[in-house]
């Protein structure tokens, strides 16, 4: 294939970026399980220290962390990638470049905990301000807006509302105050959004969830659009040291191979599983994206490629009854995370989310009676059997009822 950017979606992810190992011809790349790399004289240590291509030690650089940052650059239309330790390194590096002393920062309400509670407590120690706004409406994050502001840093869809912020708009409110915008794309993957694309300048992931995909590694990756971002933040990435460990990398693009299918059945199962949810009895309320009334379906359609695989729910009887269920399910695994193949179940409130004070979390929508389950890609039928037998067991109306 000529360019593999124009291929289809699964060719890209497989191919993306990668090519034989140059040295052995290995089909997989290899791990270089290496912290430094040797110079063959003191002239071509001094080129690639002086910017010349070739390795140089593994913190600032490491042939495959490369091949996933190729990779995953690659499905997010970016320019470059930086591979990191966690989504938090990833997110904490994007932060320290593009936020100064007395900077300020517009932030979805409802992203990831600790990427709202690190602003909260460590950030506001250095005097940098965070406003925290319902996203969802595009005009409150123009509202925050101050002469200070250097970053706007959405999640879409949010973390665990669901609620999605429309990119290209913020895009921009934020170039329009001189201001830069990323997005945290973790809950879509690129397989089903690109916010680059969209007018975004940095995209950030937590590859612990669908881009790995197995549950067996922590990692993330920072994209952005152009050089100069990229260069600005690669300088403090590797000094901030939150970067990735060739063996990580390697898991990583063992992982993402397979992102695409794995993100087709997992969706597929969050879709029957919401329609299963939304007709049964002992359901309150049930939010997916791919639902009609999501309030922001059309937003869905318009700037992803699907909805994905995250539903959350309210089980009449409020918190009570949602628990029941939690310690109800049987093939669920009770557990926060999400993305991996197996299907997780987990209380925000009391768990993701319980360092959120609790009036913000309810200003933010995570209501205490809110169970999330994140689809995996087991059998569809055992999936709607061990959700159907835990809500039975819930609620004492049905159990009335049988
Ligand atoms: C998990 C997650 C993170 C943090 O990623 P880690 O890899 O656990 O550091 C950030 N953002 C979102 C949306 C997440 O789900």
């Amino acid at each position: 294939m000529d360019d593999v950017r124009l291929a289809g979606p699964h060719t890209r992810i497989i191919h993306g970026g990668q090519q034989e190992d140059p040295h052995t011809g290995a089909v997989s790349t290899p791990i270089y399980q290496s912290s430094t790399f040797a110079f063959t004289d003191a002239d071509e240590g001094a080129a690639r220290f002086g910017g010349a291509p070739g390795c140089k030690y593994t913190r600032l650089g490491n042939p495959t962390v490369a091949a996933l940052e190729r990779n995953v650059a690659l499905l997010e239309y970016g320019c470059g990638a930086l591979g990191a330790a966690s989504g938090m390194a990833a997110i904490n590096t994007v932060y320290l470049a593009l936020l100064g002393q007395g900077a300020h920062v517009v932030v979805t309400d409802c992203v990831y905990g600790p990427s709202r509670t690190v602003l909260e407590t460590e950030y506001a120690r250095f005097g940098v301000e965070a406003t925290f706004v319902d996203s969802s409406h595009s005009d409150n994050v123009a509202r925050a807006l101050r002469p200070n502001t250097s970053l706007v840093f959405v999640e879409s869809p949010a973390n665990p509302t669901l609620k999605l912020t429309d990119i290209a708009r913020c895009a921009d409110i934020a170039h329009g105050a001189g201001a830069l915008l990323a997005v945290d794309n973790t809950f879509a993957s690129p397989y089903l959004q690109n916010p680059l694309q969209l007018g975004a300048d940095v995209v950030v992931h937590s590859m612990t969830k669908f881009i790995n995909g197995h549950t067996d590694v922590v990692a993330g990756m920072i994209v952005a659009r152009d050089e100069e971002v990229l260069e600005r933040l690669r300088a403090v990435h590797v000094n901030f040291g939150g970067t990735m460990d060739p063996h990580q990398a390697w898991l990583v693009l063992r992982g993402i191979k397979t992102l695409g299918l794995r993100m087709e059945r997992a969706q597929a199962n969050a879709r029957a599983l919401a329609y299963f949810l939304q007709r049964h009895a002992a359901v309150q309320w049930v939010n997916y994206p791919g639902l009609v009334d999501h309030p922001q379906h059309d937003l869905m359609r318009q700037q992803m490629r699907g909805p994905g695989a995250i539903v959350t729910f309210g089980v009449r009887g409020g918190l009570e009854a949602g628990r029941r269920v939690i310690n109800g399910v049987r093939l669920a695994t009770l557990a926060v995370s999400l993305g991996g193949i197996e299907t997780l179940i987990e209380h925000p409130a009391s768990m993701t989310h319980a360092g959120v004070p609790a009036q913000e979390r309810l200003k933010a929508g995570i209501t205490d009676d809110l169970v999330r389950i994140a689809v995996g890609c087991e059998d569809y039928d055992d999936l709607e059997h061990d959700l159907g037998q835990a809500l039975e067991a819930a609620s004492p109306e049905m159990a009335a009822r049988t």
